[in-house]
């Protein structure tokens, strides 16, 4: 592999971990937060979470974890043509959705609303809260102790208030400082896998059609290049022809705009990553371009009334689920009527937000469905 670029995050030179431990005998800082993410227990249970379909609509739509792993292996490709830091972008992309709620964005709102008077509750920050301290697995620590670059990869965004409760990890929110751009090239990335993604669920599930998509600039381009290349082609394959085709286009266009900031802005360290402005971006044509696909996918497929039912009955569980927790907690798992002694109503959207959507239903069942035990 190709050196790393001098402003590329290295392992010998993190910030360390929350509880110090000894070097990883074969593996760098980095490889080992990666292969903890993938051993635990939230990451198993992406499996069982989506972002638009419930889990059981369908086998073949994407979930929570081949989501992860396409921006993982999109976000390898950037790192590596940008000679960063690849196994830090890998870790931070396996780990980037592990505090999602079931029922996707739906389940999120409903938390979040259930959560409005006792500190709110965003996916993000609960990302954060698994690694550091929901997974249960090590004898010396709670959490799985990931390195600082990682967890600051996986913090997004944080508003002021909650910045200033998270110390060293917080400060660069109130600073105005950046993450490393392995960080920054990871949020883009994710953007990259659900749009396009989404346009190929949606295609498959029937929401949205061809000819609709033929409105929107990015698509109808490539799949005018694919029918040119493959005058007989049609179904599946020019589906998939065009969305390969669009995903190679923005990360191509994202590895040439961020290498372009990095050299306007002088950049030469890790530290200067920090000073500088956002320097992981797509060029302003095709950050228009995907803005164009991303209003029309909101407009047609996640505000098609057959989502919006499924988003509303998903809305109904999570509340009826917190409502009866509230109102008694001795019907929640043991370990979670022990952290709901400290703060119930945190213990409780831990509890609900580490469901995956089909438990969420049963659970859901359990307590509601008369006549079910
Ligand atoms: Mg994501």
């Amino acid at each position: 592999m190709a050196e790393l670029a001098a402003y590329a995050v290295r392992g010998e030179n993190s910030r360390g971990r929350r509880h110090a431990e000894p070097a990883p005998a074969a593996r760098s800082e980095f490889q080992r937060d990666r292969d903890r993410v993938v051993h635990s227990t939230a990451f198993r249970r992406l499996e069982y979470k989506t972002q638009v379909f419930v889990n059981h609509e369908g086998d073949l739509f994407r979930t929570r974890l081949t989501h992860s792993i396409e921006v993982a292996q999109i976000v390898r490709t950037l790192a590596r043509a940008l000679r960063l830091n690849e196994d830090l972008a890998e870790a931070i992309a396996l780990s980037h959705d592990l505090g999602h709620t079931p029922f996707g964005h739906a389940g999120q709102e409903a938390l979040n609303d259930c959560m409005r008077e006792h500190g709110g509750f965003e996916h993000n920050l609960q990302s954060l809260r698994i690694v550091d301290l929901l997974e249960e697995r090590y004898g010396g620590f709670d959490g799985l102790n990931l390195t600082y670059e990682t967890r600051e990869g996986i913090l997004k965004h944080c508003a002021p208030a909650r910045a200033r409760e998270l110390g060293e990890l917080g400060r660069r929110f109130l600073e105005g400082r950046r993450p490393s751009v392995e960080a920054q090239l990871c949020n883009l990335a994710d953007e990259i896998g659900y749009n396009n993604h989404d346009v190929d669920d949606g295609l498959r599930s029937g929401l949205i059609g061809l000819e609709q998509l033929e409105a929107i600039g990015i698509w109808r381009r490539h799949a005018a290049e694919v029918r040119r290349a493959f005058p007989d082609i049609g179904g599946r394959r020019l589906i998939h022809e065009t969305v390969r085709r669009m995903i190679n286009t923005l990360a191509v266009d994202l590895i040439e705009e961020t290498r372009r900031n990095i050299l306007a802005a002088g950049v030469a360290s890790l530290e200067d990553v920090y000073r500088a402005p956002q320097l992981a971006a797509f060029s302003q044509a095709t950050h228009e371009e995907h803005r164009e696909l991303k209003r029309f996918l909101n407009r047609n497929l996640y505000q098609h009334y057959q989502v919006l039912r499924m988003t509303s009955k998903a809305r109904r569980i999570i509340n009826d689920l917190f409502a009866a927790f509230m109102q008694d907690t001795r019907l929640l798992p043991p370990q979670y009527q022990r952290r709901a002694q400290a703060d119930k109503p945190r213990a409780i959207a831990d509890y609900i937000a580490g469901m995956t959507d089909r438990y969420a239903i049963r659970e859901h069942r359990r307590l509601f469905a008369v006549g079910e035990i």
